[in-house]
Parts: C-alpha cells; sequence; structure tokens
C-alpha cells in the first residue's frame, strides 16, 4: 500500500539535495479539489493584543519566546482574562468528560473558544475538504504527534483536522504571547491535551513542552514544530525518544535553520520536512498575509488615514512587496529603499520611486523595516524624522529599528495605547513607535486565516507523507515537499474563488513534456 509512486528531486535552500517520493496515501488525497462552497467572511472584531500586566512568574530574560514569530497567527483575544491572577499551573481544572490532562488559563472559556474554532473553519476550507476526504481512509491512525505552534482558532482547525484523520496530538505553544486562552480551553474541553496560556513566563514556557513530551504510557512518533524549541527540548532531555520517532515538520525559518545546522553536524536522527520553503508558504505568507495585515497594524494602533501619506518601506522582499501594494492601493505616496538591484529593479517597475533612506526621512509620514537586517533605521534617522512619523517593522526581529537607541534620558517615552509609544525630543518632536520595533501584525492586528489554512494544509500534509513513508525512503535529512503536494494544496484552495482551473490537452500535455495532473512546474521555477 505505501510504494512510492514518484521521484521528485528536491533542492533545499541550504543546497542540501534531497530525493522526495510521495507516498501512495497521497495520490488518493491529490485529486481534483471538490466542488465551490459557499465561504461565509465573518466580521472578526477583536481586541487589541494586550501584553499581559501580570508578570506572575515570567523571566526577563526571555520577552519572547524565542520561537520563530515568522508564522503568524491572529493574537486578539476575545475574553481578556488578565484579572486572574493564579497562574494555571496552581489551579485544579477539569474539563467536562472528568480530565485533567491539560492546562490552560480557565477551561470555563471552551464555549467562546469554540465559536472561534468555528469561524476559522469557514475559512480554512482545504482542512475541513482534508478531514471529509481521507477521513475513511485515517491516513494518521496511530500517529502521537507532539505540537509546538501558536495556540489559535486557526492551529486549533489543524489539530481538530489531524484527530480527525486518526492521530492523537499532544501541544504546547511556540510563543509566550500568542495563545489565545479560550480556544486553548475549547480545545481542552473537546479532549486534546493542551498546556498554554497567554503570558507563560519562561519557566512555564519549558513546563509546558515538557508536559506534553514527558508522559507515562504515551509516547511522541511526529513532532510538528513552530520555532524548533520542542525538537531542541527533546534532543536535550528525551534523546531515546527519537528510536520512535519518524519524523520533524518544521514551520519556521528559525526551526528549519537549527534542522540544517543538526543536518550539517551529522546530528539530525530522523527525516524533517522544511514547510517554510515551500511555495505556498512562502508565497502566501509573506506576500499575502502582509498585504492584509499591514493596514489592519497601522488602523488600529494609530487610526490614521493611508491617502496622500508619504511612506518609506525598507527591503523590497516578499513582505515588502505586499506592504507596498496595500498602501499604493490606499493612495499612499510609496517610496522603496533596497540593496539588490534585482528587487530595486523590481520596485522601479512597479511604480515605486527608490531611494536611500537619508534622501527621503525628514519628509516622510511613515517608515516601515522589511528586511529581517538590523539598524536599518539608525538613531540619526530617528532624530531627523519630522513630528509624529510612525515607525514600525513588519520584519522577522526586532533589531530592524535601533530601539535601544531611544532609550536615553533626554527622550521621554509615553505609553499613549497598548502597543503604541510616543516618543519624545526635547524640544516636544514626537515619533509615534508601534509595538516596540517588534512585528507590527503579530504584535498590533489580525492575520487572515485564508492565508493561515493554506501553510496549515502544507502542514497536515507533511504530517501525512512522513508518517505513511516506508521505512528507508527518507533519510535524516531535511526535506522540501514535492512540487505536487504544493500544487494540491493550492487547488485545494481555488473553489473558494469559484476559480475554474483549465486542464492540459493531451496534445499540449506531449508539447510541453508535463503530466496532465503535475507537476506543471520545475522545482527551480520561482513563481
Ligand atoms: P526577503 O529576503 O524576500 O526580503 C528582504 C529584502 O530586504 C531583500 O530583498 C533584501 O535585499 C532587502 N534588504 C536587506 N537589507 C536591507 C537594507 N539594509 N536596506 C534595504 N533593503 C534591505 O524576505 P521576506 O520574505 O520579504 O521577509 C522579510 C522579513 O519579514 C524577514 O525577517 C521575515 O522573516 C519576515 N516575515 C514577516 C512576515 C509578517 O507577517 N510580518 C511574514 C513572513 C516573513
Amino acid at each position: 500500500m505505501l510504494s512510492s509512486k514518484k521521484k521528485y528531486i528536491v533542492n533545499s535552500n541550504s543546497g542540501i539535495k534531497a530525493q522526495v517520493r510521495l507516498s501512495s496515501c497521497l495520490p488518493v488525497l491529490l485529486r481534483r479539489p471538490l466542488p465551490p462552497k459557499q465561504i461565509q467572511f465573518a466580521d472578526q472584531k477583536q481586541e487589541f493584543n494586550k501584553r499581559p500586566t501580570k508578570i506572575g512568574r515570567r523571566s526577563l530574560s526571555r520577552s519572547i519566546s524565542q520561537s520563530s514569530t515568522d508564522s503568524y497567527s491572529s493574537a486578539a483575544s476575545y475574553t481578556d482574562s488578565s484579572d486572574d491572577e493564579t497562574s494555571p499551573r496552581d489551579k485544579q481544572q477539569k474539563n467536562s468528560k472528568g480530565s485533567s490532562d491539560f492546562c490552560v488559563k480557565n477551561i470555563k472559556q471552551a464555549e467562546f473558544g469554540r465559536r472561534e474554532i468555528e469561524i476559522a473553519e469557514q475559512e480554512m476550507p482545504a482542512l475541513m475538504a482534508l478531514r471529509k476526504r481521507a477521513q475513511g481512509e485515517k491516513p494518521l491512525a496511530g500517529a502521537k504527534i507532539v505540537g509546538c505552534t501558536h495556540i489559535t482558532a486557526q492551529t486549533a482547525v489543524l489539530m481538530e483536522t489531524l484527530g480527525a484523520l486518526g492521530a492523537q496530538c499532544r501541544w504546547a505553544a511556540c510563543n509566550i504571547y500568542s495563545t489565545l486562552n479560550e480556544v486553548a480551553a475549547a480545545l481542552a474541553e473537546s479532549g486534546f491535551p493542551v498546556f498554554a496560556w497567554k503570558g507563560e513566563s519562561e519557566d512555564d514556557f519549558w513546563w509546558c513542552i515538557d508536559r506534553c513530551v514527558n508522559v507515562e504510557g504515551w509516547q511522541p512518533n511526529m513532532i510538528l514544530d513552530d520555532g524548533g524549541d520542542l525538537t531542541h527540548w527533546i534532543y536535550k532531555k528525551y534523546p531515546n525518544m527519537f528510536k520512535k520517532i519518524k519524523g520533524i515538520v518544521e514551520e519556521s525559518v528559525t526551526g528549519v535553520h537549527r534542522l540544517y545546522q543538526l543536518s550539517k553536524a551529522g546530528k539530525l536522527c530522523v527525516p524533517a520536512m522544511n514547510v517554510n520553503d515551500s511555495v505556498t508558504k512562502q508565497k502566501f505568507d509573506n506576500l499575502y498575509c502582509c498585504r492584509e495585515s499591514i493596514l489592519d497594524g497601522l488602523k488600529r494602533t494609530t487610526d490614521m488615514m493611508f491617502g496622500g501619506k508619504q511612506v518609506v518601506v525598507c527591503g523590497y522582499g516578499e513582505v515588502g512587496k505586499g506592504c507596498c501594494a496595500a498602501l499604493k492601493a490606499m493612495g499612499s505616496i510609496v517610496y522603496v529603499t533596497e540593496i539588490d538591484p534585482i528587487c530595486a529593479l523590481q520596485a522601479c517597475m512597479d511604480g515605486f520611486r527608490l531611494v536611500k533612506l537619508n534622501e527621503v526621512i525628514r519628509q516622510v509620514d511613515i517608515v516601515i523595516t522589511c528586511t529581517g537586517n538590523k539598524n536599518v533605521v539608525t538613531r540619526e534617522h530617528l532624530d531627523r524624522m519630522k513630528n509624529s512619523c510612525i515607525v514600525c517593522n513588519m520584519g522577522h526581529s526586532n533589531t530592524e529599528i535601533d530601539v535601544a537607541s531611544l532609550r536615553t534620558p533626554e527622550l521621554t517615552w509615553e505609553r499613549v495605547r497598548s502597543q503604541v509609544d510616543h516618543v519624545i525630543w526635547p524640544d516636544g518632536k514626537r515619533i509615534v513607535l508601534l509595538a516596540e520595533g517588534r512585528l507590527l501584525n503579530l504584535s498590533c492586528s489580525t492575520v487572515p486565516t485564508f492565508v493561515l489554512s493554506i501553510t496549515a494544509t502544507t502542514q497536515a500534509l507533511a504530517l501525512i507523507e512522513l508518517y505513511n513513508a516506508p521505512e528507508g525512503r527518507y533519510k535524516q535529512d531535511v526535506y522540501l515537499l514535492p512540487k505536487k503536494m504544493d500544487e494540491y494544496v493550492a487547488s485545494l484552495h481555488l473553489p473558494t474563488f469559484d476559480a475554474h482551473l483549465t486542464e492540459l490537452t493531451d496534445e499540449q500535455a506531449k508539447y510541453l513534456g508535463l503530466n496532465k495532473n503535475g507537476p506543471f512546474k520545475p522545482n527551480y521555477y520561482r513563481y
């Protein structure tokens, strides 16, 4: 049943060449999408993501989980329980079935969380289709998945899909701030051992991961990680577990980087799938997610009008392209800075003025960094900005804007809203700093569920593939998903748009040298 059907050569980012074959269960899944389905777009009214006000057990050494913030979650919460000071670790909670194998903020919020999950389901058509289509076969029967991701309504849809496909799951959060408490409660109520709450301390963070892994009578055989912390923990504390683990699926840039390091050092002891570099993650998450969420983040924090405003976007990669497109569509005057002549030329031909930051810094109303680099906006730039200039970052880390340089005695900081600081110069000039230079959309806005659906579907397929692969098919190496799976993920999302895909005729397929069912592009194709 699990004989290999196809073989693909995949080149990873790090130059590692890996061969990927599709398990026989996948061709069953790789059928044409279901007929178009009516999707209801929910009005997602959400509060700002509040930083926890109670320090509790939080260690200041870890202001945010070191795990990636490259995969995004809707960070807003509907049921703010910051008034409840008791640590979830000190609470005795049971779900309605009497199980206490979980640790969440407040199990009583489960009903709220369930509604959130139902809303997310509306915008995650591929996972719902996967549930329907593969449920009969249960391709994850016997899988024991330990997961460490953002715990949001979208992740809940993924977890419940994995459950429907036959897997048992235990889950912790990959980020100390991004857990939606009510969603964690809903999952715990429906029997998922979830160990996560918003505002965990450093110690809580590792404790939660440990509670997922260190269980009597249950040992994971698959890992789904976002940032590599869970993988790291198992390597450090329970290396013997890898004897039973069939594979790791990793979502983030950071985690993938760690896996390649392990692989290069010859220390990777199971096969791993790099989901981060699949086309359906990079070309959708980075571009469309930012195109949709940049305006939301700016609007929620500043209530600003975009039309006619002068904006400089630093970096014209996927994220920069998304930000520029959104702002241009709103009538902003957009400047771009770049170091790479290719991206610079793209910016020019897309109609943006390519400048050096110094040339426009005095006149712009908004500065947005999206480079993944450090010190792109320096204290000198900040000194020269005009009054009320808004400064924010859409890149992975908070190194792009030199925020530390603003913590000097002559400057006054005023917290005017959650995630909004006014930094005031002695002459009265103020700049508006958003999310202290951290990722604006992760910190201050919601991100589109539909985009997360694409990434989550890719994760689910990667798990199915690794779990079902016969022994020896995958070595102890890092693999990219086969192109055909990327295409399948995309095709599952097309019915939402009532899109009609053209099929190759036999003659055309022969002419192009393609299989009529794909893959349609070589692996080096850039999209
Ligand atoms: P990318 O590599 O495609 O683009 C970054 C661009 O910045 C490159 O073109 C590079 O040449 C340019 N650059 C580097 N240093 C520069 C400098 N000093 N001045 C001007 N330009 C410079 O990467 P990407 O996919 O666009 O991601 C950018 C960052 O955003 C990364 O840190 C990534 O992890 C993060 N990211 C954020 C989100 C989000 O939702 N906010 C989503 C995905 C990725």
